[in-house]
């Protein structure tokens, strides 16, 4: 049965546009009020998360009741990641001007799967293809993907490795599958992330099988175990260890690597791009002699969520990893995003990537990653100060501590998650409890870090006091 009330009441909505009205007014007030929010949702917004617990509604709703619902009770349970305290995992701000074009586009509602689905979304892909290239001085032709973040982004490297090398061997993988093919080594950092172990296992390689490289203290391979390579070996390195922020040693391995004819991916999640800041790129020194890199727009770039990027010298191996075929498909000369990424439909990223890049330009990414540098550095040296025990060598934005036992550690990090004034994660670090502080935002100022110190000072006392009292 047709419904006529239903579409009059769809067609209302779009052509008198009150509900965007609207949607501005509330992202407008939430945006005034971040800095004053607390970083992690107070007991009461939790509580009041109850309110979404209903039954499918029966019929259509009033669309502004659904937007005051939102705003009312889902923006006080949001984290701030957009304010300056915020300090949990890896997570980044956004650019103004990315978060406003994405805005303004999700209207458009593009799919970028391929070029004829949406020329434009097609277009800024080349696009954003060449300038991520550029500004990460990686080889001419390397080729970009769009995904949903690293973890997708490393599987497409390792799946392009894995073919190429099968390829090599005369094994077409796509369509013999991997039972009875010539065996694959894969030599991975022991501390490697996790979402590399889950791309292994999901790419039939197995986290077992692997050959682990013992690491140094602050988790880079190290490089007098790495051991011999061959041509049918794929090496794992990571760009940015996600508690200590180091780097491992990419021109010597990479160097090997070459002269094996061994396939080098790189997860760079949050660290990659300090290849485009002078001061940083030490830390990248040869990197670009490996074969596949993978990296977050949505960490320290501080692009809108869901942008990761996978990137790979070879652009066929990419293209075949990632092959599909239908009759209803229809290639294009130009831009074909989903020959590039597992999925086929997806969201325009390249929207608001290119809006990001576009935005910052070569000074503005390059202060950004500098800033965070700055900011992780001046909290190990206040924390330090505060009699703090730190961890790292502050080389990029992750700053790692301990307290004078791990059980004060522990409760430390409990009541600065509570304390309202900022938020921050934990990590085991050499087998202990360990605090960690994670630099990603743009608007972090000098005053962040010392009211954060602060706080972090300030749940040392309370953790202090009841761990006197329960002995
Ligand atoms: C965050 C992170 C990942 C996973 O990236 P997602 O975008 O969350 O999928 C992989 N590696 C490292 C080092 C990371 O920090």
């Amino acid at each position: 049965m047709i419904n006529k009330q239903i579409f009059s009441d769809m067609k209302e909505q779009l052509s008198n546009k009150a509900l965007f009205e609207q949607a501005k007014q509330h992202a407008f007030d939430y945006i005034d009020q971040v800095e004053q929010m607390p970083p992690f949702p107070a007991d009461d917004a939790l509580a009041n998360l109850s309110v979404f617990d209903e039954p499918v509604p029966e019929t259509i709703q009033d669309g502004s009741t659904i937007l005051e619902q939102l705003h009312r009770y889902g923006g006080p349970a949001t984290t701030t990641n957009t304010g300056g305290r915020y300090f949990g995992f890896v997570n980044g701000n956004t650019i103004t001007t990315a978060a406003a074009a994405r805005w303004m586009t999700d209207v458009w509602d593009q799919n970028s799967a391929l070029f004829v689905m949406s020329p434009i979304a097609g277009k800024l892909e080349q696009v954003v293809e060449r300038w991520c290239v550029d500004l990460l001085g990686l080889p001419d032709d390397t080729a970009l993907g769009l995904v949903g973040g690293t973890s997708v982004a490393n599987m497409c490297g390792l799946a392009a490795g894995r073919n190429a090398i099968l390829q090599k061997n005369g094994w077409d993988v796509n369509a013999q599958g991997l039972f009875g093919a010539p065996p694959i080594r894969v030599i991975v950092n022991e501390q490697s992330h996790s979402s590399v172990w889950k791309g292994l296992a999901l790419l039939g390689l197995g986290n077992e099988r692997v050959e682990k490289v013992p690491a140094d203290d602050q988790g880079r391979m190290l490089v007098d175990q790495l051991p011999e390579l061959d041509s049918n070996t794929i090496v794992i390195l990571q760009a940015g260890h996600v508690s200590s922020g180091s780097f491992d040693h990419f021109d010597q391995i990479c160097e090997r690597a070459n002269r094996a004819g061994a396939w080098v991916h790189i997860d760079g999640a949050f660290g990659l791009w300090v290849a485009a800041s002078k001061s940083l790129s030490h830390l990248t020194k040869g990197f670009e002699k490996a074969d596949s890199w993978a990296v977050d727009g949505h960490k320290t770039l501080n692009s809108p969520y869901d942008c990761g990027i996978v990137l790979c010298k070879d652009r066929v191996a990419l293209n075949q990893a990632m092959a599909a075929t239908g009759s209803y498909i229809q290639k294009s000369d130009d831009r074909d995003g989903m020959f590039y990424t597992l999925d086929m439909s997806r969201r325009a990223r390249s929207i608001e990537l290119w809006a990001t890049l576009k935005y910052l330009g070569r000074q503005g990414v390059e202060q950004l990653m500098d800033g965070m540098v700055e900011r992780a550095q001046q909290f190990g040296a206040l924390l330090g100060q505060e009699g703090f025990q730190i961890q790292n060598e502050i080389v990029f934005n992750q700053c790692l501590i301990k307290c004078d036992s791990p059980e004060e550690t522990a409760a430390t990090l409990a009541h600065v998650q509570k304390s309202g004034v900022m938020w921050c994660g934990g990590s085991v670090w050499q087998e202990e409890p360990a605090i960690r502080l994670s630099v990603c935002s743009w608007a972090t100022t000098a005053e962040d870090v010392r009211v954060s110190v602060q706080a972090l000072v300030q749940a040392r006392e309370m953790a202090r006091g009841s761990l006197a009292t329960h002995k």
